[in-house]
């Protein structure tokens, strides 16, 4: 069904643009154009200068043609560092970069696997429903474009986003909770030679407090980890402050703020105990979701997986995504694994066969409708 010569060039076109979180501009230049190509109408919110950025979410509309309800497809633009200057080259099967940057696959396979999917239905002229596309900004910088995409400008309520590893065929219908913990911890200072009594380190203070957490893999459902502590000064003097970055993640929102509550205990009870306090801050980076097996993307995705052969199978994961603010905002949405490997690192690859898998199911599932 789809063209793969032409699906491999625009995949390494698509990558070799420079598309750093919050400098998309480029990318999502030739983005509108490209879907402009393909009949779409495509508007440009003001999410970039509300961040700071160089574009904003790209939203993209087709008329029906065909019966069916309204299809949202959802990719971001932006790419982890290092991701300026990616050569992509073809390394037999694989699709690679030159080892000195990320190869741009997340999420840039989702948005080539659309593009084609979309081409190829046009080619053969196949009934579809309506569909909405929305390329996002930021999305690597914890969802700050979708968080300023106004979600009510769209009608579908069955969205699939391409952005997840894994095989073709994977659909995660669950994805975690997340807070973000900032810790400052104060001491006093006094010379670490003359008169170390009269100080109290505040480095010892969250060592402690680290000391009484549990922390990493907590459950099969929680996570928790230290990200980074801090404290800069010379040894001779005792340390007056020392800063901690911290994060907790759950499928379960109850356990989630259990493993915060727990965390927060342990760094409140060291400062306190020690004579010291602990200034803390917490964000909620996103919350969680968990799609029903009869949810109408599960179903549709699962349906045009199964077609094609793929190994269908729903999964949770650990990550967020611009599906958890989708979702939370009442579109339920999907995301589909695109085969894409080692991601986030230098030897970032996908294959060319799981690549045109990924467009071949765009196609089915927008076919789907037709046939029902
Ligand atoms: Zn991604």
């Amino acid at each position: 069904m789809i063209d793969r010569e032409r699906l491999d060039a625009r995949f390494m076109e698509l990558c070799a643009i420079d598309a750093e979180p919050t400098g998309e501009r480029l990318l999502a230049d030739r983005l509108t154009t490209l879907l402009t190509e393909l009949g779409f109408t495509v508007q440009e919110d003001d999410a970039g200068e509300k961040i700071g950025g160089s574009a904003g979410n790209l939203l993209a509309r087709l008329a029906g043609s065909g019966p069916g309800e309204p299809l949202l497809f959802s990719c971001h633009m932006d790419r982890v560092a290092p991701g300026i200057g990616i050569k992509p080259r073809c390394d037999g099967e694989y699709i690679v970069s030159d080892g000195t940057t990320v190869l741009g696959a997340d999420d840039v396979s989702g948005l080539a696997a659309v593009l084609e999917g979309l081409t190829a239905i046009r080619e053969r002229q196949l009934p579809h429903p309506p569909i909405e596309i929305v390329f996002t900004v930021a999305e690597e910088l914890a969802l700050l474009g979708s968080r300023h995409f106004a979600t009510e400008r769209l009608t579908a309520r069955c969205g699939f986003i391409l952005d997840a590893s894994g095989p073709v065929g994977e659909i995660v219908v669950q994805a975690p909770e997340q807070v973000k913990i900032n810790a400052v911890f104060h001491g006093r200072s006094a010379h670490a030679g003359f008169a170390p009594e009269q100080g109290l380190s505040a480095i010892q203070l969250a060592a402690t407090a680290i000391g009484r957490m549990t922390l990493l893999r907590i459950d099969a459902e929680t996570t928790a980890n230290i990200g980074s502590i801090h404290a800069a000064g010379p040894t001779n003097i005792v340390a007056d402050r020392c800063e901690l970055q911290a994060e907790a993640r759950s499928l379960d929102p109850a356990k989630l703020q259990a493993q915060v509550a727990g965390m927060l205990d342990a760094m409140e009870g060291a400062a306190k105990e020690q004579g010291g306090w602990v200034d803390i801050n917490l964000v909620s980076c996103y919350q969680a979701y968990r799609l029903a097996e009869e949810a109408a993307p599960v179903q549709r995705a699962a349906r045009a997986g199964r077609r094609l052969g793929l190994p269908v199978r729903c999964k949770a994961t650990g990550g967020g995504s611009d599906a958890n603010i989708f979702n939370h905002r009442g579109i339920p949405t999907v995301v589909l694994s695109c085969g894409y490997e080692k991601v986030h690192t230098t030897e970032e690859r996908i294959s060319r066969q799981q690549l045109a898998l990924l467009a071949e199911w765009v196609v089915a599932i927008i076919a789907d409708g037709a046939e029902s």
